[in-house]
This record gives structure tokens, sequence and C-alpha cells, in this order.
């Protein structure tokens, strides 16, 4: 209170440290932290650690350098007791009073260390990770190519085609694609040798296989038998009873065929309504026998309301008749001309 310019009452205020020192341990500081108030001229007011000893005594020169200079900052000092430590401090404006927080560095760093420690464990699991999961996709991929080369191979050498499970969609598609190609190819092979309407090889299988069966026979020093077949009037059969009757007759033929020969042997339709059996390991006798029993059989009656039909036979026979394919089932066929020239629905030997 002043009385003109003379100062005539004055009220100070004052607060014991100890409470600026209750409301810094309200806050529960970490282990090994400490806080302290410091006033504007720098000096130490209140502190949670060793307050005794060092309340009224000046911060570090560091410290009160950046509280002069700014109002928040976080520095790396030294505690007042000399201890590394980093600290951050924020001023007053209107007390110019700061309140710095100190950490014990070792402290920091050790759990900076244990952080690190934790981030490069985790780093290093994910990267092992990452490596059995890019392990396992190239081993599915190498395992898919290497099943679908094999595939691919396979289809190129008319081998079955073995599909790998790949569990890749590419992959699948690739070998859906192989299977397919599979499928046409052995469709087209089927067709390329055999005959459609009967189910019985074709022309081109049925001398591929008696040229297979004469080399055999040449090496063993056996002997084998090829029988010309061919239907007696079948035109007639068509002009009487129309072309789908005589196609039902043509299918029923190579059905007792197919009965009348055994497993080993070979049947084929040569084309139109002439058939040829190849009787593996069989002589002259047993080729004749065969032959007289399929004339037999092929004039059963079909069935009702089925036209009659009967059948002549040419048969030659390695080594006697020929040598080779040609030559053999040129004296079969000659054979059957015979048959056909005595009268049809019999059979004749090419040797007379
Ligand atoms: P041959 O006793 O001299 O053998 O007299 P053929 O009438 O049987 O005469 P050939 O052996 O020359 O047979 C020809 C006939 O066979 C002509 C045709 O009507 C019939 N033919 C040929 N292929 C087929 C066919 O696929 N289906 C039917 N239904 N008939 C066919
Ligand atoms: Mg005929």
């Amino acid at each position: 209170v002043y009385r003109g310019s003379e100062v005539v009452y004055s009220l100070s205020i004052g607060i014991a440290p100890e409470r600026i020192l209750r409301v810094l341990q309200r806050r529960a500081l970490p282990e090994g932290w400490v806080a302290s108030v410091i006033d504007r001229s720098g000096t130490i007011i209140a502190r949670t650690r060793d307050s005794q000893r060092f309340v009224g005594r000046k911060a570090v020169e560091q410290v009160i350098r950046h509280l002069a200079n700014g109002r928040e900052d976080t520095i790396e000092t030294q505690t007042v007791e000399g201890l590394p430590a980093v600290s951050s401090f924020s001023r007053s404006s209107v007390s110019n009073w700061s309140v710095a927080v100190g950490a014990p560095k070792a402290a920091l760093e050790a759990k900076l260390y244990r952080l690190i420690a934790w981030s490069g464990t985790g780093l290093a699991a994910a990267v092992a990770l990452g490596l059995w999961l890019a392990a396992r996709l190239a081993s599915r991929v190498t395992t898919a190519i290497r099943g679908l080369n094999d595939a691919a191979l396979a289809l190129g050498s008319g081998r079955p085609v073995e599909l790998p499970r790949t569990q890749l969609i590419e992959a699948d598609a690739v070998g859906a694609a192989i299977l397919r190609a599979a499928r046409v190819l052995e469709d087209t092979r089927y067709l390329a040798h055999h005959d459609v309407m009967t189910g019985l090889c074709n022309r081109v299988l049925f001398y591929e296989v008696l040229r297979r069966q004469l080399a055999a026979a040449e090496r063993s020093g056996g002997s084998l038998a090829v029988l010309a077949v061919d239907l007696d009037d079948f035109k007639a059969v068509n002009d009487e009873h129309g072309h789908a009757a005589g196609d039902r007759v043509l299918r029923a033929v190579a059905e007792r065929i197919r009965q009348a020969v055994r497993g080993s042997d070979v049947a084929g339709r040569m084309g139109g309504n002439e058939f040829a059996v190849l009787l593996c390991e069989a002589d002259a006798t047993s080729a004749r026998q065969l032959a007289e029993r399929l004339v037999l059989a092929l004039s059963e009656p079909y069935g009702e309301r089925m036209p009659r039909v009967s059948a002549s036979v040419g048969v030659a026979v390695f080594p006697e008749d020929g040598a080779d394919a040609t030559s053999l089932m040129e004296r079969a066929d000659g054979a059957l001309y015979e048959a056909k020239r005595l009268g049809r629905s019999r059979a004749v030997a090419a040797d007379g």
C-alpha cells in the first residue's frame, strides 16, 4: 500500500516447499525418475528425491539455460547429483516457474533396447514366416509344374495322362486343358484304328497287329492264320430289308465273330461287309476248323423279322501261304473268292 510514493504496508504470501512437493508426489513416477519445480531464478523449490539436500540450490546450468530460452523442451543433461538423464520441462508463462521431469538415461536406453530386441525378434519371426511361406509356395509351384510337365510328356508320347493335385488355380486350368487334349487325342486315336459301327479294329490296326504278330511268329518259329470273311449277297439284304436292317446284321456279325475267337485273336472290319480274323499261334488244321465254325455261326438266324445271312471264309496260314502281311491277306482273299465261286456259305483254305 503506497502513501504518496512511500510503501506503508506490504503483503507477502509464501507457499511451503512441502506443499509443492506433495503436489509433485501425487504423480507416481517410475523408479529412478525425479521431478522438480524450479523458480524463475533457476532455484529448485521442490524435488521428489532428496528434497532436503537440493531444495534451495540452483538447478543444473544447462537446464537453467534452456529454461531461459524456451517454454518447453526435452534435453539430455545431468541431474544435480551428476547422473545422466533425459529431462523434459515446461515453464509457466504466468509465474515463470518450471516443472522438470528427469528420467535416468540408462533406464530409458534399457527400455529402448528391450523394445528394439522385441521388434527385432518380431521382425525375424516375420521374415522367417515369410521365407517359409515363400518356400512352400515355391515348392507348390515347382510340384505343379513338374506334374504338368510329366502330364504333357505323357500326352506327347501317347501314355495315359495323370494329373497332379496342384492347389493352384492356373495350374489346374492347364491340367484340365491337357486332360481335354488327352481325351480328344484318345478319341481320335480310337477312331483312326477302329470301326465305329461294330467296335472292331479297322483295316489299319488289323494290318499293324498282323505285322507285329508275323514278326513275333518269325522270331519264335511259330505259325498263325488269317481268315478273310465276306457276307454272301449282302447287297440283297440291304435292298430287301433296308440299310438299317443291314447295319444291325453287320453289328451282330461282328459280335458273333468276336465270340467265336479267343481273347488273344484279333477280329477286324476291313470295310463294307468284309471282315478279317487273325488267329495267333494257329496252324492250318485249327484255322480251317475255326473257319468252318464261323461259317456255321454266321448263318444262324439273326432273330425274328431279320434277314437270313450266310458268309464265305478264305483261310491263309503263315508260313506256308505267305511270309508277309500283304501276301498272306492276298492268299486269304483268293481263297475267299474261291469260296464264293464254289457257291458261297463255305470255308476254303488257300492251299486248296
Ligand atoms: P457277295 O456274295 O459277292 O459278297 O455279294 P454282296 O452283295 O455281299 O457284294 P459285296 O460283298 O461286294 O457287298 C457290297 C454290299 O455291301 C453293298 C452294300 O449294300 C453293302 N454294304 C457295304 N457297307 C455297308 C454298310 O456299312 N451298311 C450296310 N447296311 N450295307 C453295307
Ligand atoms: Mg459280300
